[in-house]
């Protein structure tokens, strides 16, 4: 758990992970330890097609999990998690229907890794009702695979009306160094499955690869702080230029983008000296 600037609390936890019970290295006790030992505060075991248990281990919060894969008019990864019970899904279901079902099953529902799927941004927009998407999935990434960041086709959507919070995974399935590089930081008042699903719903949500920040909107500039430091931070906009959309020299701490009536949305990234990355949400000035 970390404190921001204001006092207000951030748990990190991972919302994508697998186990034997699916297609992972390690079983879920294995896993929980794992996760524990690195200092996570909540994690949801996400298996595909079984649903696995909520419950507390050894102060760590598990949220119940699960993720729903099908290859339709393209291939689609749906992560649910925070189910009070079993989504009604089956197999040869479509994105839309795993979406449904993870959520009248009282879960959130997560479009993962776009990049990865190769999803295409206009049927992103046409799903309904999508909670979040990764921006960030460490497992497609080298040395398992090369679409990590899918911030390019999420903006894309984004111009199309598609609306989610952006969170990041480490889709953990070989438990070498995918493990830990692909999280969230979530600020709630206190760490229960109520507590921290309404905050991701609320977009509460600093996605990472392992560097903390906070965004706000302040006066007519959204604004992010950096409270390590970090190389530089970008704004990702609808806007094909902005001279702002940069912001580096020495060590930035802090970086704002002027909301003109031209910016429909804004988010940001900061990159700290060794790489690792921080995702605020979008910002929609005009919603
Ligand atoms: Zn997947
Ligand atoms: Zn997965």
């Amino acid at each position: 758990m970390l404190l921001d600037r204001d006092g207000s609390k951030w748990y990190k936890g991972n919302l994508h992970t697998h186990t034997t019970e699916s297609d992972g290295a390690k079983t879920p006790d294995e896993v929980k330890r794992i996760y524990k030992s690195l200092g996570f505060d909540f994690l949801a075991l996400t298996d595909h097609w079984r649903v696995s248990e909520a419950g507390v281990y050894d102060g760590m919060l598990v949220l119940s999990g699960v993720e729903y894969d099908c290859i339709t008019d393209g291939c689609y990864h749906v992560v649910g998690y925070g189910m009070k019970e079993k989504p009604e899904v089956k197999r040869g279901d479509g994105p839309q229907e795993f979406i449904d079902g993870i959520k009248r099953a009282g879960g959130i529902a997560t479009l993962a890794h776009p990049a990865w799927s190769l999803q295409r941004p206009d049927k992103m927009a046409e799903l309904k009702g999508v909670d979040c998407t990764e921006i960030y999935n460490s497992v497609s990434g080298y040395p398992y695979s090369a679409r990590p960041y899918s911030g390019t086709i999420i903006d894309t959507a984004a111009l199309l009306g598609f609306r989610a919070v952006l969170t990041a995974a480490d889709d953990t399935h070989f438990y070498g160094d995918e493990v830990g590089r692909g999280f969230v930081y979530v600020k709630a008042a206190e760490l229960t499955e109520d507590a921290i699903c309404a905050a991701i719903k609320k977009g509460d949500v600093i996605a990472s690869n392992g560097l903390f920040i906070t965004a706000r909107v302040e006066g007519n500039c959204f604004r992010v702080y950096c409270p390590e430091g970090c190389k530089y931070v970008q704004f990702f906009s609808n806007l094909y230029y902005s001279p702002y959309t940069t912001v580096t020299g020495g060590t930035v701490y802090e970086a704002s983008f002027p909301l003109s009536d031209k910016v429909s949305f804004v988010r940001a990234e900061a990159v700290g000296f060794d790489g690792k990355t921080a995702y605020t949400q979008y910002f929609y000035p005009h919603a």
